[in-house]
């Protein structure tokens, strides 16, 4: 061990996994597998972090889903003639509704409704 390595305490069981799987697959130790697995989990979040943190999922009538990646989940949130809402935070004001409110085409989506009377922010 070198000044360029550090020890990482993992459980047993997750070792004797491993231990299963060196000699096959091309892995030739517990570090190799463990250098491989990390790097796989650290490109898949670098991937994510280099995505915005919202995406229109789709929308209809009833309103817009939003992908929250900070969430890991779909988020809700309802255009409806009492008003807009989002589902996830119970709240009308919060930064989903911000971003639905900030696309052009759901802007398009509420002013018309607006003029039909629907209790919506003026966009
Ligand atoms: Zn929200």
């Amino acid at each position: 061990m070198t000044q360029n390595h550090v020890t990482i305490k993992i459980p047993k069981e997750l070792v004797d996994e491993i231990d299963k799987i060196i000699g096959t697959h091309g892995f030739r130790s517990r570090g190799e597998f463990a250098k491989e697995a990390i790097r796989k989990l650290l490109d898949h979040y670098k991937s994510s972090l280099s995505l915005p943190r919202f995406e229109i999922l789709n929308h209809d009538e009833n309103g817009v889903k939003v992908i929250d990646r900070q969430l890991g989940r779909v988020v809700d949130v309802y255009i409806k003639p009492v008003g807009i809402k989002c589902l996830e935070c119970n709240s009308s004001d919060c930064v989903h509704v911000n971003y639905v409110l900030e696309q052009p085409d759901i802007q398009k989506l509420i002013r018309k409704k607006r003029a039909e009377g629907w209790k919506l922010p003026d966009v």
